[in-house]
């Protein structure tokens, strides 16, 4: 089962405090007039940037499932995603692409990128997100198969500047038919044209 932390919300005074405490660190004046309000914008970026901790995956999927006879693949592609590594607390960011093949169930379309969303607005590394989605649909539609690939570019490869500046990291989780049939596989990966396998 996927955990979800308590629904809680922020304490921006403390985040104020602590990015206060940051600035002067870093060796900058945070009483300068440009960077007054800075710790209150930054305390409400990382509210929004972490929101998905304070989200109910439940709430999120609840009365979207529906039964349904239909047995083909089911694919969405080029989700856009951006979430924080958990190791920089610095940016990542790219699509994601989600197929099942449904055994009975199916899940309203418009839930696959809010599905995304909870999983992408926390702290994260990209493989661990990538199989929580998987994982995800498979509790909640136990489909004969899913299919999830992440693309992304890592803000803390490209700024540090380790090793190429332009590579995109790919991670991916195959369940069910997708790992154990290779032209179920080969069917996902040439319809959202991944092809680096
Ligand atoms: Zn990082």
């Amino acid at each position: 089962m996927l955990s979800t932390k308590d629904s809680k919300t922020l304490n921006l005074d403390v985040i104020e405090a602590q990015v206060k405490l940051l600035l002067e660190e870093i060796g900058e004046d945070p009483d300068r007039e440009g960077l007054l309000k800075t710790p209150h914008r930054v305390a409400k970026a990382y509210d929004f940037l972490t929101r998905g901790y304070r989200e109910d995956i439940k709430k999120v999927i609840n009365g979207a499932v529906f039964e349904e006879k239909y047995d083909e693949m089911v694919i969405v592609k080029d989700v856009d995603f951006f979430s924080l590594c958990e190791h920089h607390l610095l940016p990542f960011f790219g699509k994601i692409h989600i197929a099942y093949i449904p055994n009975g169930k199916i899940v309203g379309l418009s839930k696959i990128p809010r599905i995304v969303e909870v999983f992408a607005r926390r702290l994260q590394v990209q493989e661990r997100m990538t199989q929580e989605i998987a994982d995800t649909l498979d509790e909640y539609l136990q489909p004969k198969g899913v299919g999830v690939v992440s693309e992304a570019r890592h803000m803390c490869m490209m700024m540090r500047g380790v090793e190429k500046q332009n590579s995109v990291a790919t991670a991916s989780a195959m369940h069910g038919l997708f790992k154990e049939d290779a032209r179920t596989r080969s069917e996902f990966l040439n319809l959202i044209s991944v092809n680096r396998y």
